[in-house]
């Protein structure tokens, strides 16, 4: 069987990269498909990556105003 092997984000599904079709004798016959293999990368693309979490918020750890002696 052919196949064809696509490498894909692992936390996003986008696509990495597409290889080309890796044909075998019986490519082209009628009815017969060729195998998709996904391999995936551990990363997010680029697009998603940068936008990890979220929109930003801003972590509790500056609320020292309460407890100040004066
Ligand atoms: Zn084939
Ligand atoms: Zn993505």
């Amino acid at each position: 069987m052919c196949y064809k092997v696509v490498e894909r984000y692992s936390v996003c599904k986008c696509l990495y990269f597409e290889h080309s079709i890796d044909p075998c004798q019986a490519y082209g016959q009628r009815g017969h498909t060729v195998q998709e293999k996904t391999v995936l990368v551990g990363y997010a693309c680029d697009r998603h990556s940068r936008s990890s979490g979220g929109p930003r918020r801003s972590d509790s750890g500056y609320s020292s105003e309460k407890g100040s002696c004066r």
